[in-house]
């Protein structure tokens, strides 16, 4: 099935990069917010640049105060709105591979600390019958791009979706924790066995997916791991 899989990656790469043709991005790039410090230490969440003057390494979020998340660290290139939601669209339903490149130099900036350290990186998985239906996984290609980029090998068969899950658009924060609940399992345990792991998501939303995604990990022996996302949604901290 692994095999299965990276050949439709391929098929689907090979489908879209001949199909479409590079863009000139330089306008839409003008539009997007980009993200970095000072920001939440665990999840990235961006904190206004007044507090840069402390120690903004060291602060957490309201929310990871409250629920400390399964992965040790997540960050995002790009704030998830109306710009980035276009490009993101395009890539992930549209096929518009042709700036993978610019979206893995993205990643990169906002995820050096974590990849600096990586043993592996690996991509979100989709479950197997929404990959023959969708051609590709969008995280993969961002995994394939990224690790091409900076060099952590990627692993994108230990981890993998057992359970087919309705999509998380519509649902709660806790309705999004509930639906990836058992949906993540590990198939080569040996592989990740005390090493520091890096996941690959297109877009975070509460992080739902990714500290399902941690938390198997870990389970199955993972000693660390961190979460990189092309783009996240920034909600206001005061609405839960
Ligand atoms: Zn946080």
């Amino acid at each position: 099935m692994a095999w299965l899989q990276s050949r439709l990656v391929e098929m689907g790469r090979l489908v879209v990069d001949t199909v479409l043709p590079p863009t000139d991005d330089t306008d839409i790039f003008d539009t997007l917010t980009f993200l970095d410090d000072p920001c939440c230490a665990s999840c990235g969440y961006p904190f206004d640049h007044q507090m840069s003057g402390i120690s903004a390494f060291d602060l957490q979020c309201a929310r990871c105060l409250a629920r400390r998340p399964a992965y040790a660290t997540a960050r995002a290139a790009l704030q998830y709105d109306a710009a980035s939601r276009k490009l993101v669209l395009a890539f992930k339903h549209g096929g518009h591979t042709d700036r993978l490149h610019t979206f893995a130099a993205q990643m990169h900036r906002a995820g050096r600390t974590a990849l600096a350290h990586a043993d592996y990186i690996m991509p979100v998985p989709l479950h197997r019958t929404r990959l023959m239906k969708r051609r590709f996984n969008q995280s993969a290609l961002l995994a394939r791009a990224l690790s091409t980029r900076c060099g952590v090998p990627m692993d994108a068969h230990s981890l993998l979706r057992a359970k087919r899950t309705p999509s998380q658009g519509g649902l709660s924060a806790k309705g999004r924790y509930r639906n990836v609940q058992g949906a993540f399992i590990v198939q080569n345990p040996e592989q990740i066995i005390g090493k520091r792991l890096v996941l690959i998501d297109d877009v975070m939303t509460t992080g739902a997916t990714l500290g399902a995604c941690a938390r198997t990990l870990k389970r199955a022996g993972a000693a660390r791991v961190d979460a990189i996302c092309l783009a996240r949604v920034v909600k206001p901290l005061a609405t839960p």
